[in-house]
């Protein structure tokens, strides 16, 4: 189905407390502001899609309690389609616990929970679900197994298939090859490749070996310095659009999930990443990974307003890597 966006992967709760600092090994400390909210880079690149304008449909594993429960909910009011959303009776949703300091570093310590426990047996129960997508987006916090046994389906249905590969794992050739966009950020492409990104023959290497791989577009996202993106028939740095950088949490959550919204229009590839880029830039003005994701109108007034500076408009941007 066009516009259908299938998104398979991790729900977590965030639960997080701003300090002063971090605590020591031993310490305990009196903390301030506490949150929870939804997070795990599946649901964010689902409410990421669904906001940028797709038919979302999330396929994931949540504990039945009530954690998981508020995760449903929370996705539901998003329009994401849940019907796919397993409980497991076993073990809890996953959770992450977060602690940010003044300065914005942050410690972080993820239970999967039950995201530990999507299997192959659950993405078969999907199979139509999974069949009816023209896009299928896959990050790699879920059981690998899952994830392949969905990859298959989807390209035998010659649908789009996205692999934002966080966190960074080495992944079997024969399931690379049938990743049609990957979009790894720099530590992803430096870790998964072996070449450290320098300069930018250091990111053509590393397109190349993607591409060895049988990988046919690459992606890299390079924080406030853009995308480097590697197409069948060009390789190009898109600079980022110049923010107001509040809390770049998410962004390459939000970046993935837009784009596979994008393409599922039938929109061009290169079009798809300028819009993307565009969502992106939108959610690091924002506090949050999941709630700083932008909505379609905000995206399009967004690059309607935007006024590039004169260097841009020459295209005589010079990225220091
Ligand atoms: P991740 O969150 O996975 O580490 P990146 O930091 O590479 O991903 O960010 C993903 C994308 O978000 C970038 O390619 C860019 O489009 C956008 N982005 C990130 N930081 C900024 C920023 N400071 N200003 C504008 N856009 C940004």
């Amino acid at each position: 189905m066009k516009n259908k966006v299938v998104v398979i992967g991790s729900y977590n709760t965030d639960l997080t407390i701003r300090t002063k600092k971090i605590p020591r090994p031993g310490e305990t400390i009196i903390g301030g502001f506490f949150s929870e909210g939804g997070g795990g880079k599946g649901a964010n690149q689902a409410v990421a899609a669904v906001r940028a304008g797709a038919n979302v449909s999330f396929i994931a594993r949540v504990g039945n309690d009530v954690l998981g429960k508020e995760g449903i909910e929370r996705l539901t009011q998003e329009r994401i389609g849940t019907r796919y959303i397993f409980y497991d009776n076993e073990v809890p949703t996953g959770v992450a616990f977060i602690v940010v300091d003044e300065r914005g570093e942050n410690s972080i310590v993820v239970a999967s929970g039950a995201n530990a426990r999507l299997s192959t047996a659950d993405i078969e129960t999907a199979h139509d679900e999974i069949s009816s997508a023209s896009v299928l987006l896959v990050q790699l916090e879920s059981p690998i197994d899952a994830i392949r046994a969905a990859i298959k389906k989807s390209h035998a249905k010659n649908a789009t298939v996205i692999l934002n590969p966080a966190p960074a794992q080495q992944l079997e050739l024969n399931l690379l090859q049938e990743i049609d966009i990957i979009t790894p950020n720099k530590v992803e492409a430096e870790m998964i490749t072996g070449i450290k990104v320098t300069d930018e023959d250091s990111l053509r290497l590393i397109v190349k070996k993607f591409f060895d791989y049988g990988i046919k577009n690459v992606l890299i996202t390079l924080g406030a310095k853009g995308i480097f993106t590697g197409l069948p028939n060009t390789m190009e740095l898109i600079p980022a659009f110049k923010v107001c950088s509040v809390d770049s949490t998410g962004a390459g959550d939000v970046f993935s999930g837009s784009l596979a919204a994008f393409l599922s229009e039938g929109m061009s590839i290169e079009k798809a990443v300028k819009m993307a880029n565009a969502s992106a830039a939108i959610s690091v003005t924002r506090m949050g990974a999941q709630n700083s994701a932008p909505n379609r109108m905000e995206i399009e007034n967004f690059l309607i307003a935007y006024k590039p500076s004169e260097a841009e408009v020459l295209n005589r941007v010079i990225v220091n890597l």
